[in-house]
């Protein structure tokens, strides 16, 4: 089904550029076909990397005409890990704002669930299916087209745009974004603010601003093996830990601050893993091992939890004659949320309810995105797609709607709500400028990226 035309057509650069990315669903498939046929999946998950993607990234970004690419590469044990970045000038220079996106997907998982082949993209009406459609292709489509709309309509933004195609997302960033901001700082100013269409819901109506902290802890309960048969030899430690599985329950009153902007609205502590220990029943386990997920709202402190399981453990294993040894197996402090009342996200507020008709709402998650880094810097980060969250998934699919739609939403946030005079962009090896004589002072902080 071809995108319709509207009837009466809405001369607004916002409406020029809308009406263009109407018009875009052959491209954005086509798009989809050549990322999803170019596996890049992380060599640390056995797949070649990012190269191939970032080659046709490139070339098509430059074919298109868009502002000079910039090709930032990490080295990985021999392999290359290009990280893409393309700033679009707008008018004012003092700020950019980033759509970012990343380029490796994670392996197809058991090919025998998946109804076609991974990386060959199958369209089926409005929807398409294949790994890394959803996740991140659906932020690198729909902010490429959203930027090329502007291009084609001669519409400068308001401020500067910048395309951020990264590595790594899916291990630990090691060689994308914590790289770029350990190498390559200076691409960013102090004024600029991040959207990372890398995560959303249904209807586009969630906005992340805010993560938990994250702290998982491995509880090992050491006892004395022996017979069942003579328990009064030994110390149990399954029993011991089961002892401490149902006190750990204690943080939840401990621990019981509530913010609205989260999904469960309080901090959580769930017992998760249980290690396997004896294989036979007649044998009473002299050790046990179980593992603690906790969820921590940004406003209770990471420290108070642990050093209360400790507290917790203590008196366990002295009740019980056992040994509790706690290891943090993981931990990543909530950073700072970006204010829901800031400028960026009730921008895109606005913008999704000019595209989409749906009231959003900023949102905490359970955690832990890549927007945590930038945050912590002090930069403001929304995470937004719209999305039905089919990432990692067999059959992982977007809808074509989606994918037109978010690019309008960006169109619409870079676009600005004071409609601007009609400018040129014209785009050149010197890199692109604004021909309608506006004074443009390159800004030191805005990193053009050329
Ligand atoms: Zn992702």
């Amino acid at each position: 089904m071809a995108a319709r035309k509207k009837a009466s057509r809405d001369p607004s650069p916002f409406g020029r550029a809308s009406l263009w990315i109407d018009n875009a669903r052959d491209e954005a498939i086509t798009l989809q076909a050549e990322l999803v046929r170019r596996n890049a999946v992380g060599p640390l998950s056995g797949g070649p990397g990012e190269l191939e993607k970032a080659d046709f990234l490139e070339a098509w970004m430059v074919a298109q005409g868009f502002a000079p690419v910039r090709r930032l590469t990490s080295m990985d044990n021999g392999i290359q890990r290009p990280n893409l970045v393309s700033v679009l000038p707008g008018r004012d220079r003092s700020r950019c704002l980033w759509l970012m996106s990343h380029m490796d997907v994670v392996p197809p998982g058991d090919v025998s669930s998946w109804r076609s082949e991974p990386f060959v993209l199958r369209v089926e009406g409005d929807k398409l299916v294949g790994r890394g459609v959803e996740d991140n292709h659906q932020g690198i489509v729909s902010s490429l087209l959203a930027v090329k709309a502007l291009i084609v309509n001669g519409v400068q933004p308001e401020c500067d745009v910048g395309l951020l195609f990264v590595s790594d997302e899916e291990s630990a960033s090691l060689h994308g974004i914590r790289w770029l901001l350990d190498h390559h700082r200076d691409l960013f100013g102090p004024n600029d603010s991040f959207v990372v269409p890398d995560a959303g819901n249904e209807d586009g109506s969630q906005i992340e601003v805010a993560e938990k902290s994250i702290l998982w802890l491995r509880l090992k309960t050491v006892g004395k093996q022996v017979h069942a048969s003579t328990p009064h030899l030994g110390r149990n430690a399954m029993t011991a830990g089961a002892h401490l599985i149902v006190r750990l329950a204690d943080l939840y009153s401990r621990f019981d601050a509530r913010d609205p902007l989260f999904d469960p609205p309080s901090s959580t502590f769930e017992p998760t893993r249980h290690e396997a220990s004896v294989q036979n029943v007649n044998t009473i386990p002299g050790d046990d091992v179980f593992y603690l997920d906790c969820r921590i709202l940004p406003s209770v402190s990471v420290e108070a939890v642990q050093l209360a399981v400790r507290e917790i453990a203590a008196e366990v294993a002295r009740h019980n004659r056992v040994v509790v040894n706690v290891d943090i197996v993981q931990r990543e402090d909530a950073a700072p949320s970006t204010p829901p009342s800031c400028d960026l996200v009730q921008r895109v507020i606005r913008s999704v309810r000019k595209v989409y008709n749906v009231d959003a709402r900023p949102r905490g998650i359970g955690g832990g995105t890549v927007a945590a880094y930038l945050r912590r810097l002090g930069w403001p980060v929304v995470v937004w797609a719209r999305q039905d969250g089919t990432a990692h998934r067999p059959n992982e699919y977007v809808w074509i709607p989606n994918l037109l739609g978010d690019a309008k939403v960006f169109a619409s946030l870079t676009i600005g709500e004071v409609a601007p005079e009609t400018s040129v962009i014209d785009v050149d090896a010197n890199g692109p400028h604004d021909t309608t004589g506006g004074a443009n002072g390159s800004s030191a902080t805005s990193g053009s990226g050329a």
